[in-house]
């Protein structure tokens, strides 16, 4: 298990009070330091004034030892308060201060001791009382002498350990209010996320309308709830296209197997005919026939939603592509003795998968057979306006598609007239697979329409600029082939 705390306010604290006691062991610890090295300075500056005053006290005895004389009483002599040596330069100790009690303050002195500027260092006398020394060369009536002054650090070292006591009584003190303040913080701050988090528990598939609250929208939490109810917007909108789509889509596959039944049961209600149960059997065969279209549809509109589509690009002539549609639905159009032209520019090419961008074709061409009366006549053109883009226009005699119908006629199962249309066993997904196939290709579909006279679809595709020389063999080719035309 670890030791590392769950929850963000904890994490945030612990963080908040190790930083913090980071921080404070530092400014301590410099403090101290500083401190420490401040009164040194200090020592070491009386210790080199004592230097002197014993230097000015001392005199020759006639025994060849040396005496430290007094100015005041040797109470309140500052001289006589230190701890002072004084060696011969062959290392004979002349004089040694009573308050030493015999304890040395060091051997003998080296060859240059005391020969250079007087330099304080520390050093434990035997007793373990820690001192400052400092030595220096005197002449005492022409009598060269090595003097040793020495001053304890007690009451330094006391000051210190003052302060350290005094900074580390007040660090836990410090870091318990930064705990517990930073907590409260912590808390306060994340209380908005916590409510988030309990809002957000209740959105379910059945309750996508729910939204978190946006206490200031400017703010990070603010942001994060308005990107999460965007979220749930899309999600919502999905889902309710998908239980829309799930409930038309069971919708059209009951209407031709209600068909299949109603046509079984009549059939074998009485004895028939072998003439009567074959058309029984052929009107079954026909709303099969519509079902596996209707089928086939839903599984190209599902794979799409699911973007399983892989693209096999190539470049393709736009025209002869409507051609290879054309000749798909013609037998249909002979049906209905129907003209279909082809018109357009040859060299006109784009970058398409052949097989699903003509299944928009297809579609198009379908719909223009499907809802144009008998005899008349389609045209399809494939030409590029001067926007650099490639566009496919079929257009056709029919009756039309109303102004009010013409931006929900590409949208799934959405037929203008679907008692009419499903004569002709429409389901309403022929134009919303166009539109996914165009849009899967970077382009775009739409209608302009009169009711009553005729109808143009259209499909916008970006269009490979056509290279120089290609452009003048397609010129020729366009005028032996500009028009097309197929007589059915
Ligand atoms: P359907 O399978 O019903 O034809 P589509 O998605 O292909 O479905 O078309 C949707 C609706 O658009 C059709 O029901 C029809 O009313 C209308 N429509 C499509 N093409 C034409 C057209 N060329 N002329 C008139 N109406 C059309």
């Amino acid at each position: 298990m670890s030791l590392w705390p769950g929850h963000v306010r904890s994490r945030l604290t612990l963080w908040y009070v190790l930083v913090l006691g980071g921080l404070l062991t530092i400014y301590g610890g410099g403090t101290s330091f500083f401190f420490f090295i401040s009164l040194r300075e200090e020592v070491d500056r009386n210790l080199l004034e004592d230097i002197e005053t014993v230097e000015n006290l001392l005199t020759n005895e006639p025994d060849g030892f040396v005496s430290l004389g007094t100015v005041h009483s040797a109470e309140d002599d500052p001289a006589l308060q230190r701890f002072v040596e004084v060696w011969s330069p062959s290392g004979h100790l002349l004089y040694r201060s009573p308050l030493l009690n015999g304890h040395p303050l060091g051997g003998p002195p080296t060859g240059d001791e005391g020969t250079a500027e007087p330099t304080p260092h520390s050093l434990r006398l035997v007793t373990g009382l820690r001192v400052r020394v400092a030595s220096a060369v005197y002449h005492v009536e022409d009598r060269r002498v090595v003097v040793r002054v020495a001053r304890s650090e007690e009451g330094t070292r006391r000051e210190l350990h003052e302060l350290v006591f005094v900074l580390a009584l007040g660090f836990p003190a410090s870091l318990l209010l930064a705990g517990v303040g930073g907590y409260a913080l912590a808390r306060k701050a994340l209380a908005p996320v916590d409510a988030m988090t309990r809002e957000a528990e209740r959105v379910s598939a059945e309750r996508l309308d729910q939204r978190l609250p946006v206490e200031n929208p400017r703010d990070e939490l603010g942001k994060l709830a308005g990107v999460f109810n965007a979220m749930l917007g899309r999600l919502e909108s999905a889902f309710s296209q998908l239980r829309q789509f799930t409930a038309d889509a069971s919708h059209e596959l009951r209407t031709p197997l209600t068909a299949i039944r109603s046509v079984g049961e009549i059939a074998l209600q009485d004895l028939r005919t072998p003439v009567e149960y074959r058309e029984a059997i052929g009107s079954m065969l026909e709303e099969v026939d519509r079902l596996t279209r209707l089928v086939e549809s839903l599984l190209v509109l599902s794979r799409a939603d699911a973007g399983h589509a892989q693209l096999r690009r190539a470049e393709i002539s736009l025209l002869a592509l409507a051609d290879e549609a054309k000749s798909l639905v013609e037998v249909l159009a002979e049906e209905k003795q129907q003209r279909v032209i082809l018109e357009g520019e040859a060299d006109l090419t784009v970058s398409a998968d052949r097989l699903i961008l003509r299944q928009a074709i297809v579609n198009l061409l379908d719909n223009a057979i499907k809802y144009s009366p008998v005899g008349s006549r389609i045209l399809i053109r494939a030409h590029s306006p001067e926007d650099g883009r490639a566009r496919l226009e079929v257009i056709d005699d029919g009756p039309g598609v109303p102004p009010e119908h013409c931006p929900h006629i590409f949208d799934r199962f959405y037929r203008v007239d679907s008692a009419r249309t499903r004569e002709w066993g429409g389901a309403g997904l022929g134009l919303a697979i166009a539109r996914w196939t165009v849009e899967t290709h970077a382009g775009e579909i739409g209608v302009h329409s009169v009711e009553g006279a005729g109808s143009t679809f259209w499909i916008n595709l970006p269009a490979i600029p056509a290279r120089k020389e290609d452009h003048r063999a397609a010129h020729a080719t366009t005028d032996s082939a500009g028009l097309k035309e197929s007589d059915n």
